[in-house]
């Protein structure tokens, strides 16, 4: 890929993709909101144009809870674009969501050393601006950071 192959602002979401704006605009006030298939009574992740249960293309944007578990990741090292060079390393993730079984969502882990990381381990979303060296303007998006475990005893 070329960089005049590249959609203007990117790396940046593109807002107006129809299939993923919801989810941008729930983010700028600060909510998760996931498509809703209402005919197989589940969220669907990732956005598509027809519910791949049912077919259905009936997929409001529900807002969720933003409480779930970090299901996996791995700690990027490497810049693959130069956009990315400020951020490193950061932890690329999926996180499942206590509303939305069967989802597991793309995030980032923030405010959390590697290696305080465990499979399992509660999270909840953080909203913050996404912005890039060099690229104009900012978007606000879901993150997710490690909540304190309830199970662990007091220090
Ligand atoms: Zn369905």
């Amino acid at each position: 890929v070329t960089e005049t192959a590249l959609p203007p602002g990117f790396p940046l979401p593109d807002l107006s993709e129809p299939l993923t704006s919801a989810f941008w605009l729930a983010a700028a006030r600060d909510a998760l909101a996931l498509p809703y298939c209402r005919t197989c009574a589940r969220f669907r992740w990732y956005p598509k144009p027809v519910c791949p249960g049912c077919g259905t293309d009936d997929l409001p944007w529900r807002e969720v809870p933003g409480t779930g578990r970090l299901f996996s990741w791995t700690v990027v090292h490497h810049a693959f674009l130069p956009a990315f060079a400020g951020q490193l390393p950061f932890v690329a993730a999926l996180v499942t969501l206590d509303a939305a079984p069967g989802v597991r969502l793309p995030t980032r882990i923030v405010d959390a050393a590697p290696a305080e990381l465990t499979v399992g381990a509660p999270v909840e979303v953080c909203f913050a601006p996404l912005s890039y060296p060099g690229v104009p303007g900012e978007v606000r998006a879901p993150f997710f950071r490690l909540r304190p475990r309830t199970d662990r005893s007091p220090a």
